[in-house]
């Protein structure tokens, strides 16, 4: 009683940003590279304009949620304010992502975007981290911090889209003594944006040997 009680004041009071086409199912689109959703006629399997002639390393990239309203709210104040209850409800968020696009594969380990160390020392954690390890807990899948940032970067919302592809150029490196040979992994971050960060990250697992890599955020701005 107490926690309909509850979850209902919770839907008030934090509305979720459903993401057009990508919560409610059939006869919707999403780019089936980077998941950029649209609505309307659409071919079963297409490309966005973001995407045409742009090298991926990652097969796909998917979020059940839009980075807007509370799920932008609820993101920040965790990652900016440390405000570290919201981590359940992120991670369920993350999680329908999960169980919608990922869930029927299989996956070796769940690899967190890392933090550059004097950054994470300054947040006194990592965003990505957490949500992974607790979306591994709560679905039985191992994680790898196999990731290392060795440059530090700007702040890639300070970016434009051409710089922020630049600004991840060697941001990253995979730990001595992983063999990845062959991995399956998925790359857990908080929001997807130009996906020029989780997809340096898959570069770098790409060069290790890893097999197949996607990307789960929470959301997708
Ligand atoms: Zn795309």
């Amino acid at each position: 009683m107490m926690r309909e009680w509850k979850k209902g004041l919770w839907d008030v009071l934090f509305p979720v940003a459903e993401l057009p086409g990508m919560m409610s199912g059939l006869g919707d689109r999403w780019c089936e590279r980077c998941g950029e959703p649209y609505e309307g006629e659409m071919p079963e399997i297409f490309r966005c304009s973001n995407c045409a002639g742009r090298r991926w390393h990652i097969s796909r990239a998917r979020a059940a949620y839009r980075a807007e309203g509370a799920v932008r709210e609820l993101i920040h104040e965790f990652k900016y304010n440390k405000e570290f209850h919201h981590l359940p409800q992120l991670t369920s968020w993350l999680e329908e992502g999960f169980e919608r696009f990922y869930a029927e594969e299989s996956w070796d380990a769940l690899v967190p975007v890392p933090l550059y160390p004097l950054r994470k020392r300054e947040r006194e954690f990592n965003q990505a981290e957490e949500l992974a390890r607790m979306l591994g807990r709560r679905r039985g899948l191992s994680v790898w911090k196999v990731l290392e940032r060795v440059k530090k970067t700007e702040t890639q919302a300070k970016l434009r889209r051409s710089e922020r592809l630049r600004n991840q150029k060697g941001a990253f490196c995979v730990k001595s003594g992983f063999d990845l040979k062959g991995r399956r992994l998925l790359i857990i971050d908080d929001v997807f944006t130009t996906g020029a960060t989780v997809d340096a990250c898959a570069q770098v697992l790409h060069q290790a040997g890893a097999e197949h890599l996607a990307v789960l955020t929470v959301a997708r701005g």
